[in-house]
């Protein structure tokens, strides 16, 4: 476990001095909707920024260890399976991510299979370096959503496996090898780093609501999605 250092208030105070926009309520937010409504939104400039790298010395701040402390918990409420801090309104070069069981517990064998979603433990990606690892640059079409993009899911394409290198909560140098849903959420998330949303890269016409998602949707294979709703279409002017 993380050591537990700081108030909450004093943590704070320390956002609001690395980031004069974040809320500066100083009553305690433990509330599950209080977590959720630090996620901030598409349209907020903090999202399309390059977030900058910390040092080793940053990493072992009081400050830092407490912000993976409230983003785990963060995450955790959305719920997600991963969370940078742009998401927070704080461009640094920072990530959670965990995939418990439990939150793909909702697929078949068979779709668990396809997408190659396991378990993955809480960890933390600081200062990654990405490449894609993929023979040939494999890639693997699904439905994929973002904390910061309430109300849409849709359908992007991703390398099935990368290679990360990257620093943990430790400042220890770290390689993560990682296939299948893995693979997509450390490129989902990394992308968040360098100021890129899920929504650069969907096939537009795949967009949902996750309403439609389950009324429509819900069970059929991408490729048969994407052959309805023409996600291959062109506008012709
Ligand atoms: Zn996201």
């Amino acid at each position: 476990m993380l050591p537990n250092l700081l108030t909450f208030a004093g943590l704070l105070q320390l956002i609001a001095i690395i980031n004069p926009l974040a809320s500066q309520e100083g009553e305690m937010m433990s509330t599950q909707s209080q977590n959720r409504s630090k996620i901030v939104q598409i349209g907020d400039p903090v999202l399309r920024q390059n977030a900058r790298p910390l040092s080793n010395e940053e990493i072992l701040s009081p400050y830092i260890q407490h912000l993976i402390h409230e983003m785990t918990a963060i995450m955790r409420d959305a719920p997600g399976v991963g969370l940078a801090a742009p998401q927070i309104g704080i461009p640094i070069q920072l990530i959670v991510i965990e995939d418990p069981k439990e939150y793909h517990a909702y697929l078949t064998p068979e779709q668990n299979k396809e997408r190659g979603r396991f378990e993955v433990p809480l960890h933390v990606v600081i200062n990654p370096y990405l490449f894609i690892f993929s023979e040939e640059h494999q890639t693997a079409e699904f439905y994929e959503g973002c904390l910061s993009v309430q109300g849409f899911n849709g359908v992007v394409s991703r390398a099935t496996s990368v290679r990360v290198e990257c620093l943990n909560e430790k400042a220890e140098p770290v390689v993560i090898n990682a296939n299948g849903w893995y693979a997509r959420i450390l490129q989902h998330e990394i992308d968040h780093l360098n100021g890129i949303l899920y929504v650069d890269r969907v096939k537009t016409r795949s967009l949902s609501t996750p309403e439609n998602f389950e009324k429509y949707w819900k069970g059929k294979s991408v490729s048969e999605i994407c052959d309805t709703l023409g996600c291959e279409k062109k506008l012709e002017s």
